[in-house]
């Protein structure tokens, strides 16, 4: 029996949340009293995963599979973990995980748990705490399928570092027939992304217009963080879709999340909730953002925005 780990990566890279699931995986064997591997899918220089406890490496190395494709890595994902006599697979919480978690449970016939925040509480029966309700609550939950598939919420872990000296095999899995397949990518360069951002500089209808982003984007520079918007914001075209945070748009688990004239409507807070340090910026000490937020701010955005990039400029500077 182990447990199996799925690192993610990216253009050969490994996501920071691939270091979070190993660490994660490598304490799950631990309690269940058996071996954890981890899987990589062109992913980047396996010694990386060792430094968190990664024992074994299974490799995966396929040119075809140069851009993401669920079909594929669900049964590679499978395939591996019948190889490794895998009882437990743990997948991340990125856009992609969230994609294929659930294939991979269906092709393993296991009970699937998403939004897992932290180690099982027991394993017999084996019980994992979850968000429910838009992050309001949690829940704890049985997975009572011999084979279980983890989905864990970003950041709810942390990417221990636990050296090990880790060996590395290569694995030639069958690939099923695809019926879909990505003919070109086109990646906006040069700007973090809301998913991999540790910093995310956000705002709302209180900019009043998208003519006033220049600061914002200013503030996002200095920090070298992402944009992000509310919901309202994207709906008027301000600014484009991609940004918007919240239930219905990209979840944020940055390490720092600056709110700026968003008024903290609980589908926005269901966005952000992951995010460790929140620190808002309002007119209206009333708005219910302060109740959610870390810091606080009751001022003028178009006062206090260019302040702060003012300072920041300077502190970087000395
Ligand atoms: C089914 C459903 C799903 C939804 N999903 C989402 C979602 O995913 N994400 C999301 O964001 N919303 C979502 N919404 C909308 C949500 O309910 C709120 O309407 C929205 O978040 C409000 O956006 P806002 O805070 O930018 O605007 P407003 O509510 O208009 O708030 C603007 C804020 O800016 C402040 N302000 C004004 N001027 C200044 C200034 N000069 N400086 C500083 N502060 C200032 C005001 O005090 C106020 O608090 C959803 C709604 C529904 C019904």
């Amino acid at each position: 029996m182990s447990v199996l780990v799925f690192a993610d990566s990216s253009e050969g890279k490994f996501k920071k949340s691939a270091f979070e699931v190993v660490s994660y995986g490598k304490k799950v064997a631990e309690q269940l009293g058996s071996k954890v591997v981890t899987l990589s899918i062109n992913g980047g220089d396996a010694s990386e995963l060792y430094a968190y406890g990664a024992e074994k490496v299974i490799e995966v190395k396929e040119d075809s599979l140069s851009t993401f494709n669920a079909k594929a890595y669900a049964s590679i994902i499978q395939q591996t973990a019948d190889a490794q006599n895998s009882n437990v697979v743990i997948i991340d919480s990125s856009i992609d995980g969230l994609f294929v978690a659930p294939m991979v449970a269906v092709a393993l016939e296991a009970g699937y748990a998403s939004n897992v925040v932290a180690l099982p509480s027991s394993t017999e029966p084996f019980t994992v705490k979850r968000k429910a309700f838009s992050n309001k609550a949690f829940s704890n939950t049985v997975i009572s399928t011999d084979k279980k598939v983890i989905g864990l919420a970003k950041n709810s872990f942390g990417a221990h570092e636990n050296s090990v000296s880790g060996s590395t095999e290569s694995f030639s899995a069958t690939l099923p027939e695809l019926g879909v397949s990505s003919t070109s990518v086109e990646r906006a360069s040069g700007k973090v992304t809301i998913a991999d951002a540790d910093i995310v500089v956000s705002a709302g209808r209180g900019l009043k217009g998208p003519e006033n982003w220049g600061m914002i984007e200013e503030l996002a520079e200095v920090l070298g963080a992402a944009t992000a918007c509310s919901k309202p914001v994207s709906d008027l075209g301000w600014r484009p879709h991609g940004e918007h945070v919240g239930q219905t748009g990209k979840p944020v688990a940055s390490n720092l999340y600056i709110a700026i004239g968003i008024s903290g409507a609980i589908q926005h807070l269901a966005g952000i909730n992951a995010s460790k340090v929140k620190v808002v910026i309002n007119t209206d000490a009333d708005a219910p953002f302060f109740k959610a937020a870390d810091y606080g701010i009751v001022g003028d955005a178009f006062e206090v925005v260019p302040q702060l990039v003012e300072k920041l400029k300077a502190f970087k500077q000395s």
